[in-house]
């Protein structure tokens, strides 16, 4: 490996290979390094359409189109008393894909490679040197018994290790978990589930049950993902009074027809049942001298709308746009960094209105699980932030559902609670919202935040609202 590269990403997921690909593209010299060696396991199957823009993007769409995934034209929620669907076949982005996530990241590193970037996998990054604030190099190792070891010295840092967190969780310390969305989630895949014909060809099943929720995800290798998620309390609970992870699934099964009817004739095909802690957080700082962190590495929301590759994706094209300006002199590291800090957060808090507003739907909310996935003051310090984040979504919800008569001013405690009765019609706009939301978000002078969007011609990069490029200071 060599000893010194201008950007250093860590980790080869969606996010550390979406940066890594979009700045190699753009000629920046990319070194990423993967603890793992791919295809390796991972959790997040069903993708949101967002994935196709980025896709075209990064110049991959044809591999992925071509690789024979499960097309996902929308999803199907049975939730509380109601049930919807959602059809994506409506939208700017028509559909998008169910994937086997250790084919699907594998997919997408190899393209990384083949646009430029330098790839090892099976290298861990085992620590980080700084320049006071300023991370300059970075300690690997590799092979059975670190049988090689190294150093390697960067500019800027692209931190896309995931939940393991890198800068967040050994050096800065800084992620702050939620009150709401405090969940477990459990899971096995399935052979021989059948398919909702009443729904969008592809759908995710969303089911719930007194206690949270079940997912029903088919994918193309004919299993199907079905997890459980269901409140850290009532997990441990239940954990105390003797239940196996299999008792805890399938006792909320039983009170999910949806899923029941789809598994009927299925079989449980994984060695074990899967568990994950997924409770949201949210890091104090995303970004700083030399640094911005990606995906999972900055933060996670709670899995009802599977936006997790769609937020690391999105926060990739924030993080290469504001490096490619920044090294470009178009824009100066503290405006890259004030960018990219302020876009990623307001896409992360969209996003979280709108999850904790689906979850405000359920008609049963005196249950426990219900009931703590409300956004509270202890969720999110900045107030105003939260408020503007449920003001931008619900004015999108407007734009597609002409709703009226909403507060301007709204208190954040029980704010979703305070939309209008007609629950299911609203849940539906809220999810249908997501697309406008998160696409548009920081992509035109309309939407730009901090004065400044991302667009992507004659480069990727930065520029102002006013249609003057940023100078440098
Ligand atoms: C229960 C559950 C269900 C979910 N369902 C969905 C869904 O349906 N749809 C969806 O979009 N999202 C879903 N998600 C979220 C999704 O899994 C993540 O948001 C997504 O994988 C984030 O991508 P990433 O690239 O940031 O991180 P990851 O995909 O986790 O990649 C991080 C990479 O960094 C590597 N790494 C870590 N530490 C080091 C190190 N020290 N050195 C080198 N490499 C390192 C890891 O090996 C890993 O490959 C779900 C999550 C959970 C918990």
């Amino acid at each position: 490996m060599n000893s010194t590269t201008q950007i250093l990403v860590v980790g080869g997921g969606p996010a550390g290979s979406t940066t890594a690909t979009l700045l190699a593209r753009e000629g920046f010299d990319v070194t990423l390094i993967e603890k793992e060696v791919f295809p390796r396991y991972h959790i997040g199957e069903s993708l949101l359409p967002s994935c196709l823009e980025i896709l075209d993007l990064i110049g991959a769409r044809e591999k992925i189109e071509a690789y024979g995934f499960q097309r996902k034209d929308g999803g199907y929620f049975a939730w509380g008393n109601e049930s919807w669907e959602l059809d994506f076949t409506k939208l700017r982005h028509p559909y998008s894909f169910q994937v086997v996530r250790s084919e699907f990241d594998q997919l997408l590193l190899e393209h990384a490679k083949s646009q430029g970037v330098k790839v090892y996998e099976g290298t861990e990054i085992r620590g980080l040197t700084f320049d006071g604030e300023r991370p300059r190099s970075a300690i690997w190792a590799q092979g059975p018994g670190d049988t090689n070891t190294g150093e390697i010295s960067f500019d800027t840092l692209v931190d896309a290790s995931g939940r393991a967190g890198v800068m967040g969780m050994r050096y800065l310390k800084n992620r702050h978990y939620h009150d709401a969305f405090q969940n477990v989630a459990v899971w096995g895949y399935w052979r021989g589930a059948g398919r909702m014909s009443f729904a969008p060809d592809g759908a995710i099943a969303v089911g719930s049950v007194p206690d949270g929720w079940f997912w029903g995800i088919p994918l193309h290798n004919d299993t199907m993902s079905v997890g459980l998620v269901l409140h850290k309390t009532t997990f441990k609970e239940k954990r105390q009074q003797g239940k196996s992870l299999e008792q805890i699934y399938y006792e909320a099964m039983d009170e999910c027809p949806l899923i029941l009817d789809l598994l009927k004739n299925a079989t449980f095909v994984s060695e074990q049942m899967k568990v994950e802690q997924d409770y949201s957080y949210m890091s104090d700082k995303i970004s700083g001298p030399g640094y911005f962190m990606v995906g999972d590495a900055a933060c996670f929301i709670d899995p009802l709308l599977s936006t997790g590759v769609h937020l690391a994706t999105h926060g990739s094209m924030l993080a290469a746009a504001s490096i490619a300006s920044m090294y470009r002199g178009e824009v100066t590291e503290a405006q890259a960094l004030h960018f990219y800090e302020h876009s990623y957060r307001h896409a992360y808090l969209r996003l979280m209105v709108i999850v904790s507003g689906l979850y405000m739907q359920y008609r049963g909310k005196s249950n426990y699980f219900w009931q703590a996935q409300q956004l509270t003051h202890n969720d999110y310090s900045d107030a105003e932030a939260l408020n503007e984040a449920f003001l931008f979504v619900v004015s999108g919800i407007e734009d597609q559902n002409d709703v009226v008569d909403l507060p301007k001013e709204l208190p954040i405690e029980g704010m979703a609670g305070q939309l209008p009765p007609e629950e299911a019609e609203r849940a539906k706009a809220m999810y249908q919202v997501y697309h406008k939301v998160f696409l548009r978000s920081s992509m035109s002078a309309e939407t730009a935040i901090e004065g400044m969007y991302v667009t992507t011609r004659p480069h990727l990069g930065l520029a102002l609202a006013q249609s003057e490029r940023v100078m440098t200071a």
